[in-house]
């Protein structure tokens, strides 16, 4: 089969790179054949090794490089990759921007067949690196010592890591100093495949603006050996430190967080400021990680909405309710809507902290409390969503189309799933008027948007 394939596996081929994927690997042609080059840049040369042939697509492996972008930095060998998830650390931040930028742009055509939406350049910021908020970490088990870092790509092999240099300074020794007192305590790293052991992750969220410190410890059992004198070590190794949560997730499964939470010391929240507005968040709540560009994404959220004062507006996937109370100081009544109780309870609790009356918040799926409120005669004139990667719910997107909110604003993190919904309300009878990516996630490929749209007339 692989006779009819312009290039065979084990081949040394010269290439051009013409594009880059989504998850930042160069993308370069042969006969119309495309193939994937970590580290390769659109409009570089090189030789390339081909590593493997698939029947639509290969992939190769970078041999020489024998001409650089522009846009193309310097990182020392021993660097590369050193703290995982850093796919542009190869581009300069004015190339990241640019190829954010055109992702945006393409798939938005491309699934969304949005052809003359405007897209405005990246919103970047100034200090791309150590910009962080939140860590979580798998822990593993090396020579007798608690290791934890990030897994080798594709693998399930923990890459030992003392620091990331997209992580706050406080995060990063947050986890180092959990890591090494849990290993001079003798705490057992949880081990997927025996299912045995204890520790499977630490968790640090630091408020940037407060300089308030959480710590999650994330074990596999109710107890763990030493938990007192760890506690007591966390409190005198991490003086910022103000809330020390243990969260238990005892089943056999990637997904990090489990059902039962209880604060071992200190307070049940950490807060933090984004502009005048303060928050309490919780362990299990969900809070931007970039502080400093979160401001910016929701000043841009509240421009869209362009409020005057008089409208009703309705905050689906609401979180602790940051976005609401951004826009609770300009409309008459907000609504938030969130899955997990948690960050509702956080909500409600930051809407009194910050002393704003007009902003109601209730638990459940956005899906299921918003067609119940359209129900009882609450509408929107103004929409906001924010929803997780994999976009809204095909039954929130119908009663929005009926509701016919005069305006809504999509806040999204995965472009892909922003077009695809973006074409479903255009169907339903908004037109999408501009989209504004803002750059959350400085040296990884994602992207953060928001969408202005109205209701046709
Ligand atoms: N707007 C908030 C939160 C955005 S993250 C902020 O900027 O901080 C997306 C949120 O949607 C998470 O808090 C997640 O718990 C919540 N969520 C996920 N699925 C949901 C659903 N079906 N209905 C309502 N909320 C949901």
């Amino acid at each position: 089969m692989s006779k009819t394939l312009p290039v065979q596996k084990n081949d040394y081929i010269d290439v051009e790179f013409e594009d880059l994927t989504h998850d930042g690997a160069g993308v370069a042609k042969v006969d119309g054949y495309p193939i994937f080059v970590q580290g390769g840049l659109p409009g570089e040369k090189a030789n390339i090794k081909v590593i493997k042939v698939n029947k639509g697509y290969g992939v190769g492996r970078m041999v020489q490089l024998l001409e650089r972008s522009y846009f193309r930095i310097d990182i020392a060998q021993e660097e590369k990759h050193k703290f995982g998830g850093c796919q542009l650390e190869h581009i300069s931040y004015e190339g990241q921007m640019k190829f954010k930028e055109n992702q945006v742009r393409q798939v938005l055509t491309r699934i969304g067949k949005l052809e003359n939406v405007t897209v405005h350049p990246v919103l970047g910021m100034e200090h791309t690196w150590q910009y962080r908020n939140k860590a979580q970490v798998p822990v593993g088990e090396k020579d007798g010592k608690l290791i934890s870092g990030f897994f080798k790509p594709r693998s399930h092999e923990i890459v030992d890591t003392k620091e990331s240099l997209i992580q706050l300074p406080e995060v990063n020794q947050a986890i180092q100093a959990v890591k090494e007192i849990c290993s001079e305590l003798g705490v057992k790293a949880y081990n997927e495949e025996t299912h045995k052991g204890d520790l499977r992750h630490i968790m640090a969220r630091y408020g940037k603006q407060t300089g308030e410190l959480m710590v999650v410890i994330i074990t596999r059992t109710n107890d763990f050996p030493n938990r007192n004198s760890i506690v007591e070590e966390i409190v005198a190794r991490l003086p910022k430190v103000k809330s020390i949560v243990h969260n238990v997730n005892s089943k056999r499964t990637n997904v990090i967080i489990g059902d039962k939470t209880k604060v071992l010391w200190g307070s049940e929240v950490i807060y933090d400021y984004i502009g005048d507005v303060k928050f309490a968040i919780s362990a299990l709540s969900f809070y931007q990680v970039n502080p400093d560009q979160t401001k910016v994404l929701y000043d841009k959220a509240l421009e869209y909405a362009g409020l005057n004062g008089n409208e009703t507006v309705i905050d689906a996937y609401c979180g602790i309710g940051t976005i609401s109370l951004f826009l609770a100081q300009k409309a008459k009544k907000v609504y938030g809507v969130e899955i997990v109780k948690e960050a509702i309870e956080d909500a409600t609790r930051n809407a009194e902290l910050n002393e704003i009356s007009n902003a109601e918040f209730a638990v459940g799926k956005a899906e299921d409390i918003i067609p119940k409120w359209y129900d009882e005669g609450i509408t929107a004139d103004v929409l906001v969503v924010d929803p997780p990667r994999k976009g809204c719910d095909e039954a929130l997107l119908q009663t929005i189309v009926e509701m016919k909110p005069a305006k809504i604003v999509y806040v999204s993190c995965n472009p892909g799933t922003l077009a695809r919904d973006l074409r479903i309300l255009e169907d339903g009878g908004y037109e999408t008027l501009e989209v504004q990516p803002v750059d959350m996630f400085p040296q990884t490929t994602h992207v953060e948007c928001v969408a202005k749209l109205v209701l046709k007339k």
